[in-house]
């Protein structure tokens, strides 16, 4: 098969296999940390909120299995999605710091006759292989996670750590961060949440397809929905850099034109002020947010929250929300709805 690859895969180390429903995506969580670290803390934990683990590293990677059962459960996919996860030391210091991050390993395009979709343009990984119906990297993984370890040594705050309970109708304690909806937010984007054209302007280049720095300018496939402009229809696939460019920071103005989302706002979005013209906003501060910009829904977007905002906010998971909408937007073959975010995970 030949296929463009982008970014370099992840060598596997161990996995464990979930148990699917018939017709469910199987999302594998390999673990990646070291003995006594990490997935493998032995450090003695209590079993809260429905997280029967007795030492913390059982704790995480019980909720990991959990929060991937749910994104299985809303996807179809003939092949394994496999997500290569790790707890590490990341950036942390008094008030703030970060909590987790994820993306897809690799973006393949669909070459030389796509099944579905569109050929010469990026897509994440694990939606490449669901599309083409067959392994674009060997049994690679196709999305990595590293999650801050150091939270849980109160980095942020004096007695602040992780929740590890994965009960939506268990409620998250003060001073605790609930790690579960910041997996599945941050699993999104290794699913395909997320853009290739660059937001930064003093490094990749604002408006640039990143896919383009070693081969001209193949676009990905969140420029085919996106406008900066409910005026116009033009779509970032196909405009200049510059052009899109300006859409990075054009709050109000950048929309998702595709038909899931707009059909769907009646139902899931939220207020005007997360729409405009009758499309979804997307992220796109007068001061530009790289890693935020553009890769997450307005976070105007209010009753119900929506789980692909650039902060989570409590109230989400009341239902199946536009991020469900997105994906089928984007190529994902989806069970129904209501599999998932079925109840609410407030107070995080
Ligand atoms: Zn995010």
């Amino acid at each position: 098969m030949n296929l463009r690859r982008l970014l370099a895969p992840l060598m596997l180390l161990s996995f464990a296999l979930l148990g699917a429903n018939a017709n469910a995506a199987v999302i594998v969580i390999i673990n990646n940390d070291m003995a006594g670290v990490g997935f493998n803390d032995t450090t003695p934990k209590t079993p809260e909120g429905g997280n029967p683990g007795t030492t913390l590293g059982a704790q995480r990677l019980y909720l990991f299995q959990a929060v991937a059962r749910e994104w299985g459960a809303l996807l179809k996919s003939n092949l394994i999605i496999r997500i290569i996860a790790s707890f590490d030391s990341l950036p942390c210091s008094s008030g703030s710091g970060v909590l987790g991050e994820a993306g897809p390993t690799s973006f393949i395009t669909l070459v030389p006759t796509p099944p579905s979709g569109h050929a010469n343009t990026f897509y994440a990984e694990a939606l490449a292989e669901s599309l083409l119906g067959a392994d674009g990297n060997s049994g690679a993984a196709d999305i990595q996670a590293s999650f801050n370890s150091s939270i849980d040594n109160g980095c942020i705050a004096a007695g602040t750590r992780f929740y590890y309970g994965v009960n939506p109708a268990t409620p998250i304690p003060s001073g605790t961060f609930g790690l579960y909806p910041t997996v599945l937010h941050e699993l999104g984007h290794g699913l395909g949440f997320l853009t290739l054209v660059c937001t930064d302007a003093s490094g990749c280049g604002s408006g640039q397809p990143q896919g383009s720095l070693s081969s001209a300018g193949i676009p990905d496939i969140w420029t085919y929905f996106l406008a900066s402009s409910t005026n116009t229809g033009l779509l970032w696939k196909d405009m200049t850099n510059a052009q899109r460019a300006a859409g990075v920071t054009s709050d109000p103005n950048l929309v998702w034109l595709g038909a899931n989302v707009t059909a769907d706002l009646a139902t899931f979005a939220p207020t005007s002020a997360g729409t405009n013209g009758g499309h979804m906003r997307m992220f796109a501060p007068a001061t530009v947010q790289p890693g935020s910009s553009v890769s997450h829904f307005s976070s105007a977007a209010v009753s119900p929250n929506l789980l692909m905002e650039p902060v989570l906010q409590s109230g989400v998971f009341n239902n199946t929300d536009l991020t469900y909408s997105l994906l089928k937007d984007i190529g994902w073959q989806v069970r129904p709805r209501d599999t998932i975010f079925a109840d609410s995970f407030d107070a995080i």
